[in-house]
């Protein structure tokens, strides 16, 4: 049966000219079976974060609107030499800019929403029998200015393509073979997960698994697209992100994620009366941080300590602000940690089995790791912990949930 498949390739898997022509003989490989290809690419390598780095030697502050036009050349030089790739094998492929295709965004600069897409033109070109090449991470507002979709927003984009073309499937190429119980890196154990939901995938991506866009994952979630993560350098295949999974309440822990990217700052000796939180947090809102974790103590003195985090990116803003609202409130003291790490687990069974949470502090407490801050959700326990102990955490929860086995 002939297919329409979506297939998407991230920076990795394009970084330099072998790597792109080991692409096309893949999308060739799948052309030759007969079914139609929709191929949606990064930019190559590093690219993003060099011109990033290019407009900063211009400008501190540059205009978001220029930014978006400048971002948007990397995928244009990606999709470009992907089809000269494709022809030199001897097929047809045309590369098309998210404006061409018809990527409709709002007009929210940098990260961009996609309001709509139109497919005429994809399956104008699909019927000529050309492969089509799509610039990932990128639309156009009504007005016609060139919006991104946020950073790794090409996921997103493949993700949005395969509901509105109705894909029969949707593969996201990278350069790991999918998405592992931890991160290899960190514990060699770590196995690589056949199904994960997608629940666990954005808890998982949200919390610092970096393998998928969080944003796309919640697309793919809410219109029920299938995807396979998988890698561009094998055949194996990969990781399914679905809504379901076979015997999903047998496990209580999926995956296991780490994350160094956040700083703690905590005000000391807050009066405990109403109104005090909020000024705070609502100091942080303006400024356009985003809260993480909060925790504020019981007070037996009518005084009490709040702790939060932010990402390390904001944090010197951040800590401005929170000075500001001290400062307002009475010359309250504001301290930060930059060194600490959050290990979580995450897995659907939690919501069915108990003792997860005893089972996560137990293990944390035999290695002495002392807990700075705990939060949950349905599906994922976290902790803060200090940085030094971030790899041993992953290493022994990985143990104690067995994740090596299955
Ligand atoms: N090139 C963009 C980025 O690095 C988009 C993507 O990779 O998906 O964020
Ligand atoms: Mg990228």
């Amino acid at each position: 049966m002939k297919k329409l498949i979506v297939q998407k390739y991230g920076g990795s898997s394009v970084a330099n000219p072998e790597k792109i022509k080991n692409v096309a003989k893949r999308v060739v490989r799948y052309k030759k079976k007969g079914n139609d290809l929709v191929v949606v690419v990064s930019a190559l390598g590093d690219t993003t974060d060099e011109l990033i780095e290019l407009a900063s030697q211009i400008s501190a502050e540059p205009p978001e609107r220029e930014m978006d036009m400048l971002l948007s050349t990397g995928e244009q030089i990606s999709v470009a030499l992907l089809a000269m790739a494709i022809h030199e094998l001897g097929y047809e492929a045309i590369s098309l800019t998210g404006s061409q295709v018809g990527i409709i965004t709002d007009t929210v600069h940098t990260r961009a929403r996609i309001v709509k897409i139109e497919a005429n033109k994809i399956h104008q070109e699909l019927k000529k029998g050309k492969v089509v090449i799509v610039a990932g991470f990128q639309g156009m507002t009504p007005d016609k200015d060139i919006t991104t979709l946020g950073r790794g927003g090409s996921d997103l984009t493949a993700v949005a393509l395969a509901k509105t073309l109705e894909a029969n499937e949707c593969e996201i190429y990278t350069d790991v073979e999918g998405i592992f119980t931890t991160d290899p890196r960190i514990e060699p154990k770590a196995r690589k997960i056949d199904e994960i939901t997608y629940d666990e995938m954005l808890e998982m991506a949200s919390l610092g698994a970096q393998v998928m866009q969080a944003r796309s994952i919640e697309v793919a979630k809410k219109f029920d697209v299938p995807i396979q993560v998988r890698s561009s350098f094998s055949e194996n295949c990969g990781t399914m992100i679905i809504k379901e999974v076979k015997n999903m309440e047998d496990v209580a822990v999926t995956g296991i994620t780490l994350n160094k990217s956040e700083s703690k700052i905590t005000i000391c000796n807050v009066p405990d009366k109403p109104g005090i939180a909020a000024k705070i947090f609502n100091q942080l809102a303006q400024g356009g941080i985003n809260v993480d974790m909060i925790v504020q103590n019981v007070s037996h003195t009518r005084q009490t300590d709040i702790s939060f985090t932010v990402p390390k990116v904001d944090s010197q803003k951040a800590i401005k602000l929170t000075q500001r609202a001290a400062q307002e409130i009475g010359e309250l003291e504001v301290l930060e940690d930059l060194d600490i790490a959050r290990v979580s687990i995450v897995g659907v069974g939690m919501k069915t089995h108990s003792g997860v949470a005893a089972g996560m502090f137990e293990t944390l407490a035999k290695e002495k790791i002392n807990i700075e801050m705990i939060s949950t959700s349905e599906i994922s326990i976290s902790c803060i912990i200090k940085k030094k102990f971030a790899e041993t955490a992953v290493k022994s929860l990985h143990e104690k949930f067995d994740l090596a086995k299955r």
